[in-house]
């Protein structure tokens, strides 16, 4: 037996964790009694269009195509449909033949990641604080996984760890962005400055340093900020996208991976991307959410919701005295923890409040909310916020 797969397996991680701990709470004391900020599963439902065009490809379509094997890149007409629309978007003139459709975010990631990794000394970067998952999805390529570690002022680059992370076995940086677990959007400014960091170390090295963009949550920004599109930025950029959080369809798996034509050697990297979805078994996308996508192309929820959670959260929070990093995308509240992270969320559950400590995204000393909740549930805790701020007077 694999004895790898098998600690996996049976260590939950600590948000499945305490995402069962607030099950088991609420049978106790009730639903509306535990305040659970544990889980990203988005509270927005998904835009109306989504399942009038499901029920749609239902009732009017060849059931044997709509729930048929699709080519194992994905259907044509989708990925002719995204490329259209990130051309309408970023100005840029994709084809669909550079997209490959996948299962989501993870199977993106781990998909990318296997194509672009081909020895034990290759090394990924991920910037703290990052998506925990990350370590298994540069490890099961085969690469070393490094964390730069957090500016703890601004959660953006910390370019002088970057420095220092970055040598000859270099592959790829993983940039999140809106980020999980901070909400911060890196800046242009600070997008172009790891842009031309990264020219000057393949110049050095003699390789090409891809970024690996994991931007699930690129439409849920407030505030009308815009997430730079970073292969316009860096020629050597993979897009990894899902639509499991701007169309709320995360139990669905759908997303793609953009392998734009200015990488080094797109075509050949594009086919290691196809290469790489078979090895890993994934056959094709679910093929009816393909054929959805190819219609609800740029769509997103009502992402006003969770902005006015977003202010509710931050603006009752800090009322309280709690300091929080001000989140301008995705949806989570990074909220620096009174005692030693694991400890405060521990002490949290006492008052029924679910909130995952900082640990597992490579930084101390914080708890992430997210705040894909119910409104009434962000107004009702602030009670128990309160208490618990008090608790430690
Ligand atoms: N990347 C980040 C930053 C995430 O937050 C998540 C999920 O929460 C994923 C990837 C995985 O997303 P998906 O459900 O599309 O696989």
């Amino acid at each position: 037996m694999d004895e790898r797969s098998y600690k996996l397996g049976s260590n939950r991680s600590a948000i499945r964790e305490l995402f069962e701990f607030s099950k088991k709470r609420k049978a106790i004391v009730g639903e509306e009694n535990v305040f659970d900020f544990s889980l990203g599963n988005p509270s927005v439902a998904p835009n109306p269009a989504v399942n009038a065009t499901l029920i749609d490809l239902l009732q009017n379509e060849d059931p044997c195509l709509v729930h048929g094997y699709t080519s194992a890149q994905g259907d044509a007409e989708t990925r002719e449909a995204i490329a259209l629309d990130l051309n309408k978007r970023f100005g840029t003139n994709y084809k669909g033949n550079e997209i490959y459709m996948t299962c989501g975010a993870a199977a993106s990631l781990v998909i990318t990641l296997k194509a672009i990794n081909d020895g034990p000394d290759d090394e990924v970067l991920a910037i703290a604080p990052f998506f925990p998952e990350y370590k298994l999805f540069v490890e099961s390529s085969g690469a070393k996984f490094k964390v730069v570690p957090a500016d703890l002022e601004s959660f953006e680059i910390n370019f002088n760890a970057l420095e220092e992370c970055v040598n000859q076995n270099t592959k790829a940086i993983i940039v999140d962005s809106p980020n999980n677990p901070t909400g911060v959007v890196y800046s242009e400014e600070s997008l172009k400055k790891l842009a031309s960091f990264l020219e000057k170390k393949q110049k050095e090295y003699g390789h090409p340093i891809y970024i690996v963009c994991d931007e699930p949550y690129r439409e849920i920004v407030y505030d009308g900020k815009a997430v730079p599109h970073i292969p316009s930025l860096y020629d050597n950029t993979i897009i990894c996208y899902s639509y499991s959080k701007s169309l709320s369809l995360p139990g669905e798996r759908i997303g793609y991976i953009l392998v734009p034509p200015k990488c080094h050697e797109s075509e050949k990297l594009y086919l290691a991307v196809c290469g790489a979805g078979r090895i890993f078994g994934y056959v094709c996308a679910p093929s009816i959410f393909q054929k959805m996508v190819a219609k609800c192309t740029g769509l997103t929820g009502d992402i006003s919701e969770y902005a006015r959670n977003r202010d509710a959260l931050y603006n009752g929070l800090t009322e309280i005295g709690y300091e929080c990093v001000y989140p301008a995308g995705a949806f989570y509240l990074f909220v620096k923890a009174l005692e030693d992270a694991p400890a405060f969320s521990e002490r949290a559950k006492q008052y029924d409040l679910i909130v995952v400590p900082s640990d597992g995204f490579g930084v101390k000393g914080y708890v992430r909310l997210a705040y894909c909740t119910k409104y009434e549930t962000i107004v009702n805790s602030m009670p128990r916020f309160k208490a618990l701020f008090d608790s430690y007077k």
